[in-house]
């Protein structure tokens, strides 16, 4: 199915993301599995090859739409072929490319990614295929390296936190894992590659890439003058970024997000076509967005500076930053805690002051002393599910993790933690937070069988 979307019908869409919990353009967005309505577009677990469609932003400007924590493709006409922008991830990535060609997109010039993740590169053997140039940002292989060299942490982190149902492909830095064509997205090598920009004539459409760290060192930004639009890869979409993603990082240096949105915002664009999310058009609009996400990264990066001048400790920091409501601009995929954490960590790395933790000894190595001085692992299931019931479930989530470390096994700790469990994923509304509450969930019953 083709849609042509006017000016003004993406205005109207983007009038209603400026509330940052606004789902996909696409009608069909609603699915099964989406708990309520006001859920954000992170919160889409459907199969995503389905219920594509092709959006048209502007003439010779065109989108698929990804679903399910896969990256938009974006296709851009020239009289040289068709520029591809990210190319999606694993199975998606194939639907994509199968719905473009079959929409006369059959000659590409150059495939650009916005950064090295699997969610945008899942598709690049294909556009090759049909005759693309692969540009990236001058780190993009050595982000790929980074990936490589920590492919089985990440495979394991990934598959908790995404919980892609059979075959939904390696992201965001987990190892490849579909055969064929798609896979092995980390040996990719860029043809061109640039440091800090790039003027590209293709066709005779002018382009202008940008070094624009942020969600990763190597992430770049597309500007095509002509159309006054930007592709910005991941550094903007419908959340407060992932400025600490819980599958494990090197710091996203909240400076280079807030650089590189300043850049994006320099440029007065008209069309930003993010890899996530549906297309923001129209100028006021853009700049109104973009501000606001600047404004949310710059107060949560002075609020940690200041709690730790003042010499708070990170946990106190993660339960009092919260953002004002004007600069409110949704936690669906990243979240101000994590990023609290991130930012506090990556200036000063782990060592709290607390000299217990200087030693190999951790928590665990008392949790023994605390079951038996409690009266045994029943007492602790007990006192875990009083506080599920006075809905304090993430103390009752602690207190079965120690319960577990001194009774290993333990079916009522278990039980309890099953609980803990199940009252904490019916109440989340974000991604990551989901998976790793589904993953707990799953280990706890297994633990029950
Ligand atoms: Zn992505």
């Amino acid at each position: 199915m083709r849609k042509i979307v006017g000016f003004v019908g993406l205005l109207g869409l983007c009038a209603c993301q400026s509330a940052p919990m606004a789902t996909g353009q696409t009608p069909q967005a609603s699915t099964p599995q989406v708990q309520a309505p006001q859920l954000p577009s992170s919160m889409d677990f459907s199969d995503p090859t389905l219920n594509l469609e092709i959006t048209t932003v502007a003439p010779g400007l065109r989108y698929v739409l990804g679903r399910n924590v896969s990256s938009n493709t974006i296709v851009l006409d020239t009289a040289a072929g068709a520029v591809i922008i990210d190319t999606s991830r694993p199975p998606a990535s194939k639907a994509h490319f199968d719905l473009l060609q079959a929409a006369g997109v059959t000659k590409a010039s150059h495939v650009i990614l916005t950064h090295g993740h699997g969610d945008h590169t899942g598709g690049v053997v294909l556009w090759k295929g049909i005759g693309a140039k692969v540009v990236a940002q001058e780190s993009f292989g050595e982000f790929l390296g980074y990936q490589r060299m920590l492919a089985g942490f990440f495979g394991r982190r990934n598959a908790a936190q995404f919980q892609f149902a059979g075959g939904g492909g390696a992201v965001a830095g987990s190892a490849p894992v579909q055969q064929g064509p798609a896979a092995n997205v980390l040996g990719i090598v860029p043809d061109i590659t640039f440091r800090d920009t790039l003027d590209m004539d293709v066709g005779g459409v002018k382009l202008q890439l940008f070094h624009t760290p942020g969600e990763t060192p190597d992430h770049l930004t597309v500007w095509v003058p002509s159309l006054k639009a930007a592709f910005v890869g991941d550094n903007f979409y419908e959340s407060f970024p992932n400025m600490y993603t819980l599958r494990g990082t090197r710091p996203r240096w909240p400076l280079e997000y807030i650089a590189s949105l300043e850049k994006v915002l320099a440029l007065e664009p008209e069309i930003v076509i993010p890899s996530h999310g549906p297309a923001i058009v129209g100028k006021e609009n853009v700049r109104a967005q973009f501000t606001k996400m600047r404004d949310a990264i710059v107060f949560v990066h002075e609020a940690v500076l200041k709690g730790m001048n003042a010499g708070k400790d990170v946990h106190t920091l993660m339960a009092e930053i919260k953002l004002p409501p004007e600069l409110d601009v949704g936690e669906g995929y990243g979240k101000i805690s994590w990023s609290v954490r991130g930012i506090y960590e990556s200036y000063v790395g782990w060592f709290s002051g607390d000299p217990a933790t200087m030693f190999p000894e951790g928590r665990d190595s008392v949790s023994g002393s605390l079951v038996k001085l409690a009266g045994g692992p029943k007492a602790i299931a007990n006192e875990a599910m009083l506080l599920i019931r006075q809905g304090k479930l993430v103390e009752a989530l602690h207190l079965t993790s120690i319960g577990l470390e001194g009774a290993p096994g333990d079916k009522d700790v278990l039980r309890a933690r099953v609980a803990a469990f199940e009252g904490l994923v019916k109440a989340s509304t974000n991604r990551n937070e989901l998976g790793w509450l589904n993953q707990g969930l799953a280990e706890a019953k297994r633990g029950l069988q």
